[in-house]
């Protein structure tokens, strides 16, 4: 009989890219540790001023189930929706993707498989990859195209872009505009719109960009407001991508039965785990509505286990990385995957495949917390 010995967790500091090109948040990573030896990496998504939030969930979960034996992530899921008591929201919900996510991990290394394939037997050899081009300052058009150039150079089959930012809608269209002139047609142009306050907003740029063929259209307003998303839906041909704040099963369903989206985005670290990513995949195929894990989290614990999901069912669209966070999640991870001709491959290792250099890690954390359960 094993038991989850120790509880670990890391907030990172926040720090600009080395390039100076966008600002990186500050990551909440989980380690836990079995009376067996075996540790399980976790991370949890965060939105700001909430970090400490969710590592309190965390600690205060794995503690009032510390008396739960071989704990696996069904267990784990059972017992964390009785806590829920239907009620979640985006933080106990990144709380619990972190716990069942390092769950995951020791099941992989217990029985000495990669992720994807405890997942499923259907699984692919590799995901097509698409590069987020994020930064908090204003670029102008012929920055934003040079930067997708250069992002494509390294392997990425897809670009996404957020034209509305610092842009009025004539503005953003024209971006979209030049930025097509400079990548052509064949490569898939995501637009993010990051939820305008006026839905109408999103109506007009959906009409002035539709001749510019963007591979979607992500969040023209937030989930939350599934018949606002069903009503932009009916009026554009563009593709409605929604999700990525959004958590627990009911949502998704609701959502499906309005008919309001084209992808759900659900976030890989946030949505509340693995499995109910999982279930929102299957419910979602009925629906002919494809799955394009979120992923605004480090590229190390939290990418590796976007790309093992993304690998494990085949309605999944191209799995989300933001280049920028690369160099900084390496400092104290392995690189476990290449990116290379539009498409992201796993290396075969144990679990999500994922090493973290502590030492390291600690040199740019915040805040570390660790309790030992009995
Ligand atoms: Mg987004």
């Amino acid at each position: 009989m094993t038991f989850i010995r120790k509880v670990e967790t890391w907030i990172t500091n926040s720090k600009q890219t080395e390039d100076g090109w966008s600002q990186i948040k500050p990551f909440i990573f989980l380690k836990l540790t079995n009376s067996d030896g075996f540790e399980g990496w976790g991370e949890a998504f965060s939105l700001p001023a909430r970090e400490k939030g969710i590592v309190e969930i965390i600690h205060n979960l794995m503690s009032s189930l510390s008396h739960v034996k071989d704990i696996t992530p069904d267990r784990f899921y059972t017992e964390s929706n009785l806590i829920a008591d239907g009620h979640r929201g985006i933080d106990f919900s990144a709380a619990t993707s972190a716990i069942e996510m390092s769950l995951w991990d020791i099941e992989g290394k217990k029985e000495k498989k990669p992720l994807y394939k405890i997942l499923s037997k259907d699984y692919r050899e590799k995901v097509p990859v698409y590069a987020t081009i994020w930064s908090e300052d204003f670029k102008n058009d012929e920055n934003l195209s040079s930067r997708c150039i250069e992002t494509l150079s390294d392997g990425y089959g897809g670009i996404k872009i957020y034209p509305l930012q610092n842009r009025t809608v004539e503005q953003a269209a024209k971006c979209v505009s030049n930025i097509r002139d400079v990548l052509g047609y064949k490569i898939p142009l995501m637009l993010d719109l990051a939820c305008p306050k006026d839905t109408n907003i999103s109506l007009k740029l959906a009409s002035l960009v539709e001749e510019f063929r963007p591979y979607w259209f992500e969040e023209p307003v937030d989930g939350e407001s599934t018949r606002a998303l069903k009503d932009i839906r009916e009026k554009t041909s563009l593709r409605i991508v929604s999700g990525e704040k959004q958590c627990g099963l009911n949502h998704f369903i609701e959502t499906l039965a309005l008919d309001a989206v084209d992808i759900f985005n659900p976030d890989i670290s946030g949505v509340g785990g693995i499995i109910d990513m999982i279930k929102i995949i299957k419910l979602s195929h009925e629906k002919k509505v494809t799955v394009s894990p979120h992923c605004w989290n480090s590229m190390s614990i939290a990418a590796s286990a976007m790309v093992h999901v993304c690998m494990s069912f085949t309605n999944t669209e191209m799995a989300e990385f933001f280049p920028e966070y690369i160099p900084y999640s390496l400092k104290f991870s392995n690189q476990n995957y290449e990116i290379k001709d539009g498409f992201v491959k796993i290396e075969d290792n144990e679990g999500l495949g994922i090493n973290i250099d502590t030492k390291l890690l600690m040199e740019d954390t915040s805040s570390y917390r660790e309790t030992e359960l009995t």
